[in-house]
């Protein structure tokens, strides 16, 4: 058996999904004249409470783009020093839209008003960038699939508004957290601008994400995707297994959670495991004791048909997700709790 925990990413589609796939109704989506495209596009709209939506083939690509329509060359946006559109997305905020980052020092990915407050430069002082946007990530990748506080969030909003900052909401996980809190996605289309989410990663669809956001901002949307490269033609097959993830796949993310809550537990007994991150979701981040390296414990693991990732550190992360069945938990959860080194 081979238990593949590298990433949510890594999942397939379903028999379910797929079928799904082979019926949908499609047409060139670059003349709008997708239905299911269309009927996607509308349904996320709906659920966040905003007047559009788009589809992008990458989570990276939809926030891109959103970074591209809040700015201009030579400005600044703030994100946490983990953020993915710093950290992961090859430098698309200078590549693409001549923007630098100002990166807060949070915890686990996420930070404070006053932070915020604190990494907006003075607009009249022209010697500094002008800052102009504040990107928040909800759950946090490399934080651990952490969860907002949604007050935080609502202060940092009041802080935007303030200092006139546009206000992006990557939620490539955000599904996770609205599942975790029990929360709702109007809650987060009520403060934030732009948000992407993403159809490939807990969600399991092969591809996919929607930007969705207020109507001055998107009104320029679908010109950035066509100068990014992501106009796509008959890409229905493709909304449609967004439309089945979402009819099918958002619940049971409870389930990957619970999951990913057990391995943690069974992480921190473990005398070689130095500290376990908080598990609010469905990645858990560990650190193995200083005499252990990183090469030893995952080949161990390898050995046995384990895959996990280093993030770098002596730190290590499973990700838990819709492929990742009781059968395979169940022989994991074995295999650690008799693991020696
Ligand atoms: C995965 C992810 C993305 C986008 O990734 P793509 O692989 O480009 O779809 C963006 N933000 C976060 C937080 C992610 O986890």
């Amino acid at each position: 058996m081979t238990i593949d925990l590298r990433s949510d990413t890594v999942t397939k589609p379903s028999k379910g999904m797929l079928e799904a796939m082979l019926k949908a109704d499609v047409g060139d989506d670059v003349y709008k004249e997708d239905p299911t495209v269309n009927a996607l596009e509308e349904r996320v709209a709906d659920m966040f409470g905003k007047p559009q939506a788009l589809f992008f083939p990458s989570g990276s690509m939809a926030n891109q783009a959103a970074i591209k329509l809040h700015t201009r060359p030579g400005e600044q946006l703030i994100c946490d020093k983990y953020a993915h559109v710093f950290n992961y997305e090859g430098g698309g905020a200078s590549f693409n839209s001549g923007v630098s980052c100002k990166l807060i020092d949070g915890t686990r990915g996420m930070f404070t008003a006053d932070q915020v407050k604190q990494s907006i430069n003075p607009p009249d002082f022209y010697h500094s960038p002008f800052t102009r946007l504040v990107a928040v990530e909800n759950t946090t990748n490399k934080g651990g699939g952490a969860c907002w506080d949604i007050e935080e969030i609502k202060r940092i909003k009041n802080v935007c508004t303030l200092n006139k900052l546009g206000f992006h909401l990557d939620g490539a996980r955000l599904w996770n957290a609205l599942v975790a809190k029990n929360e709702k996605p109007k809650q987060y289309g009520d403060l934030f601008e732009t948000i992407s989410v993403c159809f490939s990663k807990g969600l399991g669809s092969p591809i996919g994400s929607i930007l969705t956001g207020d109507e001055a901002l998107m009104e320029g949307a679908i010109r950035v995707r066509k100068i990014f490269g992501g106009g796509m033609r008959q890409v229905g097959y493709l909304a449609a297994a967004a439309l089945y993830a979402l009819d099918h796949n958002v619940e049971r993310l409870l389930e990957d959670h619970q999951k990913a809550a057990e391995l943690a537990d069974v992480l921190q007994q473990l005398p070689f495991i130095k500290t376990v991150e908080p598990t609010e979701t469905n990645i858990i981040i560990f650190e193995l004791v200083p005499e252990l390296s990183e090469i030893e414990f995952c080949d161990k693991l390898d050995k046995a048909g384990i895959k996990i990732i280093s993030m770098g550190s002596n730190k290590l992360r499973m990700v838990t997700h819709l492929d990742y069945t009781d059968e395979m938990h169940a022989h994991l959860m074995k295999i650690l709790g008799s693991l020696y080194f």
